[in-house]
């Protein structure tokens, strides 16, 4: 049931009507819905004292602007939730030339099924939506009781009969949420990841720890609990490794690499020493991998989680890529088929749904 399609929000649609497609945003977000104590790096009520100041308790302003996209540290910045805004935003997408947007909100990031749908209608955009686990610190309060069985039943329901009470349903698995090293939770919530996956044909995508070793380790639990690299997706690869030989490395299991902060040109990045590379040098290491052989794993996407990130508070929107990196692609040489294979072929490939195997 299923096979050969891919699952959007409004019903199953044929691969080659996705046109462009942006493998990992938020058209709404919020986190630590379950109100766990917060400690994730996406927090906003972990805000250290160095970073806080009275723009914390003002409204984002041009003023304070720079200051909230900088450190994130803002209480609102981890927060999309005005669906009118959400629907100008992708609409910028969609006019852009844009195609298809696969959410990756998965419930402990507050998905909302329905509302999801009617961007989708109102947009006239192809949305794909995700399910599952986020990282430990977003967990449901009894993640501790639940087992494999159990989180694999939840996603495959979500996939193949419809998610939180609606008939809408998943069309990709995750993000799924981890930290490095991975808690024993976030394991089960792979090894589930990995039985749905076999389960429902769908393509499983991952949150890495913010660790070079993460992905490689992630893959390692995925491929005990029998799930495929072919169809597994590897997200923000340009904030977890920086070394062409671990580009490599990852790229050798199969999974697909997911460059998918394009438009965060930051040199601070949420407590984590990392020195986060520009567009420019997304594009470099997107190169080195065609050049390697692997251009029919790349997908690209700006993951945009953060107010500052919208176009409504100064930031790069969700036609960042289709407006603005494709050129610098262009100048910097790579082929239109290139191109072509990133921002289309590859996403319709990965979002087919398989067969059941
Ligand atoms: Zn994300």
């Amino acid at each position: 049931m299923g096979a050969g399609q891919v699952r959007t929000v409004l019903g199953d649609v044929d691969p080659k009507d996705l046109g462009r497609t942006m493998m990992h945003e938020h058209l709404l977000i919020g986190f630590g819905r379950w109100r766990r104590e917060a400690t994730g790096t996406h927090s906003s009520e972990r805000m250290p004292q160095e970073h806080s100041d009275r723009r914390s308790n003002e409204p984002i302003s041009l003023e304070s602007r720079h200051w909230v996209a900088y450190y994130g540290r803002h209480p609102a910045e981890y927060r999309l939730d005005d669906e009118a805004n959400a629907i100008t935003e992708a609409q910028r997408f969609a006019d852009a030339g844009g195609g298809t947007i696969v959410d990756v909100t998965n419930p402990d990031l507050t998905r909302q099924p329905q509302a999801l749908a009617r961007i989708s209608r109102a947009t006239g955009l192809h949305v794909v939506m995700g399910c599952g686990r986020y990282v430990g610190s977003n967990h449901p309060l009894d993640m501790d009781e639940r087992n494999v069985d159990d989180l694999a039943r939840e996603m495959i329901k979500d996939v193949t009969e419809g998610s939180d009470g609606t008939d809408i349903r998943s069309g990709i698995i995750g993000e799924i949420g981890t930290e490095y090293p991975v808690t024993e939770n976030e394991a089960r919530s792979l090894e589930a990841a990995a039985l749905a996956q076999r389960e429902t044909g769908a393509a499983v995508s991952i949150h890495p720890g913010r660790e070079t070793r993460a992905p490689l380790a992630v893959m390692e639990i995925l491929d005990r609990a029998g799930g495929d690299a072919n169809r597994t997706i590897m997200g923000h690869v340009d904030r977890t490794l920086f070394a062409t030989k671990d580009f490599l490395a990852l790229a050798e299991t199969g999974c697909y690499l997911e460059f998918d902060l394009f438009g965060q040109e930051s040199s601070y990045y949420a407590h984590a020493p990392i020195d986060m590379p520009n567009d420019a040098r997304r594009i470099d290491h997107i190169k080195e991998l065609i050049a390697a052989g692997y251009g029919n794993r790349i997908v690209v996407s700006q993951d945009i989680c953060q107010k500052t990130n919208l176009t409504k508070y100064g930031g790069h929107g969700y036609a960042h890529i289709l407006e603005n990196v494709v050129p610098m692609m262009l100048r910097k040489a790579m082929s239109e088929t290139d191109i072509e294979n990133v921002l289309v072929h590859n996403p319709a490939r990965i979002l087919t749904l398989a067969e059941k195997s």
